[in-house]
């Protein structure tokens, strides 16, 4: 199966800061999510994608949050620079390449403005989590692409294995 996956989750040094979530080589993941992930990865044909890159940010780049969940969304980085066209770019380019590919899963990185698929920052830079996803994540499933995160490893694993 198509699986397009966040590329920082797949150790690409594309996040914010400059850094990665790596699944294999991070330490919040036990041995055996880290199987799982290994075997999704061996078993499908994998789309690494970054949103945001996409979307012509940089790297390093200023961090951003949703400050208006709805429509119209708005971005801002923690300077409230205006930054959603590059995020709804980001968010277009992912379907496109979703569209094209007929990919019909992602699994993207948590928590992230573009990525998160279940909670978001609340958009006041202090941390503060509320429901809700990420302007990729939320574009894919409207679209019919299911989409899950690096906490749901073994639900996608079982999506993949009865698609
Ligand atoms: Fe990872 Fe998505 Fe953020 Fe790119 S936009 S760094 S893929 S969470």
């Amino acid at each position: 199966m198509k699986v397009l996956v966040s590329s920082c989750l797949l150790g690409e040094d594309v996040r914010y800061d400059g850094n990665n979530s790596s699944i294999t080589m991070g330490s919040s993941f036990t041995f055996s999510q880290k199987e799982i992930f290994m075997d999704i990865l061996c078993d499908n044909e994998i789309y690494s994608f970054c949103p945001e890159v996409s979307g012509g940010l940089g790297v390093p780049r200023v961090k951003s949050e949703i400050v208006s969940a709805n429509k119209p969304f708005k971005v801002e980085t923690i300077e409230e620079k205006d930054v959603t066209i590059p995020f709804l770019i980001g968010a277009k380019n992912a379907l496109d390449i979703c569209k094209e590919e007929d990919i019909k899963v992602a699994l993207l990185k948590s928590k992230s403005p573009s990525c998160g698929n279940i909670e978001i920052y609340d958009g006041t830079f202090s941390n503060n989590l509320i429901e809700g996803q990420g302007l990729t994540a939320r574009l894919l499933e409207e679209n019919g692409i299911k989409v899950f995160n690096e906490t749901q490893l073994e639900s996608l694993n079982q999506f993949i294995q009865s698609n």
